[in-house]
């Protein structure tokens, strides 16, 4: 029992740490302004959605797995409200108003932390420390005030009347024939797509080559005689260090290429490049772009054919 109280005590504090952390070290967070979202502390663009789509998928299950396997696993060991409320009902009972000084400072911790999931942080910061008057700061402010009044008032009620994962648990949960026989089989089929899922994730966020390139067309035309390409290649660094790349063109001898063949792009930095071919195209092979990065890394773009 005592082993069992120890091992709530640690799992609650741990998530509850993990909440403030998990967004400000990258671990996941979704930058909706800044069109990028990151995981495992690496950056990533929209143009990676299928790994945003894994990652979603994966916690979407993980949260619906813990309703079915363990009814109220979650609000036990997890939830940090459940953590917090219970921490001012505990101080409140020694130091009577010490847990609303508590909610009141804690509130706009929370909030910022709740927002940096989808907002950058330092950005957040800097709108907060001065004070800018901005549609976000109106938010970060209600959401404070949401949180203090969730904490510091409903409480428990909020668990028992308006939760939505705590109405989630009671849907989902398994009942004892489920885990049997081959209903529970089935039962464990999503555990196996979960561990699927997450294999899957990091795969492919340790394998990213931490950086995108495409070609912007701007003019392409082609007669028997004259072949004139006008164009852009766009490379972004998703990496937080400076990263040089080297471009090469795939093309037939006749045509001319005017372009950059090597360019160095700052931590974060996204730039466009011009480049024009022109000539008499004797064949109809594609020609391609390979850009690649210090790693060795090559990512391939097709400019025509
Ligand atoms: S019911 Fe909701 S808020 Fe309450 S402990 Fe469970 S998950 Fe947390």
């Amino acid at each position: 029992m005592r082993l069992k109280r120890r091992s709530r005590m640690i799992s609650q504090i741990s998530v509850f740490v993990a909440f403030f952390l998990v967004p400000l070290l990258n671990v996941f967070r979704i930058d909706v302004g800044g069109q990028h979202f990151f995981l495992f502390g690496k950056k990533f663009a929209y143009d990676d959605g299928l790994l945003l789509l894994v990652a979603i998928l994966f916690l979407v299950l993980l949260v619906v797995l813990g309703a079915k396997i363990s009814h109220r696993f979650f609000c036990s060991y997890m939830c940090p409200h459940n953590t917090f409320v219970g921490f001012l009902i505990r101080i409140g009972k020694r130091v009577p108003g010490l847990d609303w000084a508590v909610a009141v400072l804690l509130a706009p911790l929370a909030a910022f932390a709740l927002l940096a999931y989808f907002v950058d942080p330092g950005w957040l910061w800097n709108a907060i420390i001065s004070f800018r008057g901005s549609p976000l700061l109106i938010f970060y402010w209600f959401t404070a005030v949401g949180l203090f009044l969730l904490f510091g008032i409903f409480r428990y009620k909020f668990c028992a009347n308006a939760c939505p994962y705590g109405f989630f648990q009671m849907v989902f949960k398994d009942t004892p024939r489920e885990r049997n026989g081959v209903q529970g089989l089935a039962s464990r089929l999503p555990l196996l797509i979960l561990v699927f899922l997450g294999g899957v994730m990091v795969y492919m966020a340790a394998s990213h080559p931490g950086y995108h390139a495409r070609i912007i067309h701007i003019v392409e035309t082609k007669t028997s005689e004259q072949y004139i390409f006008a164009g852009k290649i766009e490379i972004e660094n998703l990496q937080f260090q400076p990263q040089a790349y080297s471009i090469r063109i795939d093309k037939e001898p006749g045509l001319q290429v005017k372009m950059r063949e090597q360019v160095t792009l700052a931590p974060e930095e996204i730039r466009q490049f011009p480049i024009t071919i022109t000539g008499r195209r004797t064949t109809n092979r594609p020609i391609l772009i390979r850009v690649t990065n210090p790693a060795g890394t090559i990512l391939v773009q097709r400019v025509s054919g």
